[in-house]
């Protein structure tokens, strides 16, 4: 009878802890109040796109490295051409 008590309490206890530390926010396509870690919805099984800096996605990747692509090509050809030159 006590160690029922007692697990009931745990598990009270750890809930409140749990829900009062993850933040929550509300989903972009049914409005409902969801985990901000969730990747999808529990509601409308609605995937979240929350966008945090020090999770890029891949479009973004894909973004920076043609930026980084755009510099870098130009600089190498005009490089090349001068050796060649030479
Ligand atoms: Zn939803």
């Amino acid at each position: 009878m006590s160690y029922q008590d007692d697990s009931d309490e745990f598990d009270f206890e750890s809930d409140v802890e749990s829900s009062e530390d993850t933040p929550t926010v509300n989903c972009a396509n049914c409005k409902q109040l969801i985990y901000e870690d969730a990747q999808q919805c529990p509601y409308c099984l609605e995937y979240t796109s929350i966008e945090s800096p020090d999770h890029l996605s891949s479009s973004t990747k894909t973004v920076i490295w043609l930026l980084i692509l755009s510099l870098v090509l130009p600089t190498l050809v005009f490089a090349a051409s001068v050796l060649l030159k030479k």
